[in-house]
């Protein structure tokens, strides 16, 4: 795929990049190097104060690189604004905390026969971040943020429709004043990644993409030995009982699945709904569905921009012609309009069945699944039925139900009665194909730390019977 700034809106490429040759990446992973040693060699309260800066420089520049995030990828700029406030909001968030979250934690000294015992969290070293186009400032930030403030630095491969993005980042960080080669940006393919992944040099990786991207990232880093976090797909059931508030649950579905123009991990993309309020419930949806205003994302009244590629935009017509040629009936949607870009109205699909594509697939756009379920089980049974697990929306006002869902659904996040996002605050990941490890609080922070045992004794002789040498 070439480097290059494609509007989704018209269909016409504004710029191009040329990768970066062997010589550049080379000389970026030694300026990473060196940014390691000088970061990790500066208090936590001097990266804050870096961090900060950052924050206030996103506040500053919000309104241009919005535009240039709708520009690449056709987000509204208003989703693009609240997107960099929201970037602003997690530097500080890491600025204020990360002093806490990485405090050496005390052990209970006489269990281990020690004088004094703890838990040390160090950085691992430069960390390769491959990220996707979707959320092109948030996914980088929300791993940057608690890197950097623990004194990791990150060499960014984004995905090659977002450079401008992706070349801003870098700038930032800069800046914001952060030493030489604490965030590096690579312009390069994905053909490359195996290149900077093997380098000696380079820690980790995290990836935030698809399940394919994660399959190759794995092989790489696993082969390496190489620490990783993959963020992956999801195809998130929202689940609507009897007891649900369901004009609430139909404003909050609409919301849902077409946020960021339906291209989000944990949009809600299968909504499963009990037969008891099945009828009630569709009609409210689909109506609100219906009702989105898709149109120009630089507009302030526009709902739903264009999908992101040409590519995007066939696979979803693909997934909804396979299901309509099984028996499927589109309620409302299901036709590209007559216009240059790569638009897709917000859409609603009923009657699915295992065997069309969109049972199991995650469908990256604004089209949403309808399931009628009869009972609890079932519910749960095809919340469940897919390979995902990232994800994933309840709705009742049964506080048992409530409980069960919580337990029962396998997803890396549960939200009863409101729409699954992501928060500085709370940890943020997925279980089976979405991938492993989290993002996020100090679960996050700490996935690219050395969780290192520090154990002190007077001396050889205290360590005493029990004690068990590794
Ligand atoms: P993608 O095609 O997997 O691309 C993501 C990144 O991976 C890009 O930088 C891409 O580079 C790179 N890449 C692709 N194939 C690769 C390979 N074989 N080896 C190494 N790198 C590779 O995904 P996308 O289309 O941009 O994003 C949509 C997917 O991401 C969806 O499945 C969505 O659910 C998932 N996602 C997950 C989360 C989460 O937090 N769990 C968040 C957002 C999105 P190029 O652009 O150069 O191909």
């Amino acid at each position: 795929m070439s480097i290059a700034t494609v509007n989704p809106a018209t269909g016409q490429t504004e710029k191009t990049f040329d990768p970066h040759s062997d010589e550049q990446i080379d000389a970026a992973i030694g300026r990473a190097a060196d940014g390691h040693r000088a970061l990790r060699a500066v208090s936590v309260t001097e990266r804050a104060g870096w961090m900060k800066a950052a924050a206030d420089l996103l506040e500053a520049d919000r309104d241009d690189i919005a535009r240039t995030m709708t520009t690449e990828m056709g987000k509204t700029h208003a989703a693009a604004k609240a997107e960099v406030t929201k970037c602003a909001a997690a530097a500080r968030f890491y600025a204020d905390n990360a002093a806490d979250f990485l405090a050496d934690e005390p052990a209970d000294a006489g269990a281990v026969n020690a004088v004094r015992a703890f838990t040390r969290y160090q950085p691992l070293g430069p960390v390769l971040a491959v990220m996707p186009w979707n959320f092109p400032l948030w996914q980088v930030m929300r791993f940057a943020a608690p890197a950097l403030m623990a004194g990791n630095v990150g060499l960014l491969k984004h995905a090659s429709n977002v450079p401008q993005t992706a070349l801003y980042l870098a700038d930032l960080f800069h800046r914001a004043g952060f030493p030489t080669g604490s965030f590096e940006t690579l312009l390069i393919g994905s053909e490359q990644v195996e290149r900077v992944l093997t380098d000696r040099r380079v820690r980790a990786a995290t990836l935030t993409g698809s399940e394919t991207a994660g399959r190759a990232i794995a092989q790489i880093a696993g082969r390496e030995l190489k620490k990783m976090v993959l963020e992956l797909g999801g195809s998130d059931p929202f689940v609507v009982m009897p007891s649900a508030s369901l004009d609430r649950a139909a404003e909050v579905a609409t919301t849902a699945r077409c946020q960021n123009n339906g291209q989000s991990c944990i949009a809600a993309k299968r909504f499963i709904v009990h037969a008891d309020v099945y009828d009630e419930f569709t009609e409210a949806f689909v109506a609100r569905m219906s009702a989105l205003r898709v149109g120009d994302p630089m507009d302030a009244d526009t709902d739903v921009g264009p999908l992101a590629s040409e590519h995007g935009r066939a696979d979803v017509e693909e997934q909804v012609a396979d299901a309509v040629d099984r028996g499927a009936r589109v309620l409302c949607g299901g036709q590209r309009p007559d216009r240059p870009g790569w638009w897709y109205p917000p859409t609603v699909v009923a009657d699915l069945t295992p065997q069309m594509r969109m049972w199991s697939e995650e469908v990256f756009g604004p089209v949403a699944g309808l399931y009628r379920v009869s009972s609890y089980a079932e519910a749960v049974e095809v919340a469940n039925g897919t390979a995902f697990g990232l994800g994933s929306n309840a709705w009742t006002r049964d506080p048992d139900e409530q409980e069960r869902f919580a337990t029962d659904l396998d997803a890396g996040s549960v939200f009863v009665n409101g729409m699954t996002t992501s928060y500085p605050e709370l940890p943020f990941g997925g279980v089976k194909n979405s991938g492993h490890g989290r993002e996020l609080s100090a679960w996050g922070m700490r996935e690219f730390c050395n969780i290192k045992t520090v154990w002190v004794g007077e001396g050889a002789a205290t360590a005493g019977a029990g004690a068990h040498a590794e």
